[in-house]
């Protein structure tokens, strides 16, 4: 598996446990699906919209704007994967036990660095911490930090594709179904909302 790392910080903007996360789960997300699909053979059901979700993006190529990533807003460490050819679908989920508690005198070394009159050398000192906590992530077996589950392949319809409207104030062409009406104009969000308040 080869997974460029540096590549994965670079889109997200910096490295994070829950990026560390989010590239484990596409390894594992990648060796049930197979290595990058073909365009939207895969589509991705995330249960939350945390960092993870870029390092998703990223590897396994499954998008917000390909509209083959649907978000669900649940909340929760959990993605799901299911492949259109044969309909074979996963839930990846996140153990519970995956982020090992931090230890008393942990704690204390996290606590000091975020204070606000936190120093260099305890600044320095939380930052070894998380990245060695990110270390772990990447290094874990996988089996240690997410289950797999098999569930029904519902596949939800591709992205459509709406037609577009001027909006009555701008102009500015808007996806119709995304319009407002009133009084017998048609406007987009932003323009409905300084409408109502006059
Ligand atoms: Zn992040
Ligand atoms: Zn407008």
């Amino acid at each position: 598996m080869s997974i460029d790392i540096t590549q994965v910080q670079a889109f997200h903007g910096h490295m994070c446990p829950g990026l560390a996360i989010g590239i484990r789960v596409a390894e594992q997300a990648l060796l049930e699906m197979g290595e990058r699909p073909g365009d939207e053979e895969v589509v991705a059901v995330v249960e939350t919209d945390n960092c993870a979700v870029d390092a998703i993006q990223f590897i396994t190529g499954c998008t917000f704007g390909k509209g083959n990533l649907i978000h669900l807003d649940y909340g929760k460490s959990a993605f799901r994967f299911i492949r259109r050819r044969d309909g074979k679908a996963i839930r990846i989920r996140v153990r519970a036990d995956a982020w090992k508690p931090l230890r008393p005198d942990e704690e204390q070394i996290a606590a000091r660095g975020r204070a606000t009159d936190a120093g260099e050398v305890e600044k320095q000192e939380a930052d070894h911490l998380r990245r060695q906590r990110i270390e772990m992530i990447l290094n874990a077996p996988l089996s240690d930090l997410v289950e797999v589950q098999i569930i029904d392949p519902v596949i939800p319809p591709r992205a459509r594709i709406f037609n577009s409207v001027a909006c009555d104030l701008c102009g500015e062409k808007t996806m119709e179904i995304r319009l407002r009406r009133l009084d017998g104009k048609l406007y987009c969000a932003e323009c409905f909302e300084q409408v109502l308040k006059g």
